[in-house]
């Protein structure tokens, strides 16, 4: 629930759920800062800040996983890959942008690719007009 910013220690712990003194969780080591962000910004329920956190360890592992598998089984597509799981993996882990950062992996590995691949098919196709 969005508390506000005004009396940490009337929170909740987003992490373990125990009580919040002035400095932060005791236990989580979580600070202050980092609680009151966690209200202010998503205002969710006390388990968001461990699932967001779990989320994007996991969407690191998708977009790792994503050039580890493009290395190995389809270099060509690599150098879209690694840029598209960078950025990606940028706004998913770093910004929390989970859907952004696969729109806008999905953008850079599927859509750029086609758009280049239908403009070099275009061309094909005017050659092979022009050819006949
Ligand atoms: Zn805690």
């Amino acid at each position: 629930m969005p508390k506000g910013t005004s009396d940490i220690t009337q929170l909740a712990c987003p992490l373990c759920g125990g009580s919040v003194s002035a400095h932060g969780c005791p236990r989580c080591h979580l600070s202050a800062a980092d609680i009151d962000r966690h209200y202010s910004t998503s205002g969710r329920s006390a388990r968001s800040l461990a699932d967001s956190i779990r989320s994007r360890f996991v969407g690191l592992l998708v977009y790792a996983g994503m050039v580890a598998w493009s290395w190995w089984f389809m270099p060509t597509v690599f150098l879209f890959v690694l840029p598209g799981a960078l950025v990606g993996g940028y706004f998913h882990a770093i910004r929390g942008h989970a859907v952004t950062g696969a729109l806008v992996c999905f953008t850079i590995v599927v859509i750029l690719p086609l758009l280049l691949v239908a403009a070099g098919l275009t061309g094909l196709f005017a050659d092979v007009t022009g050819g006949h």
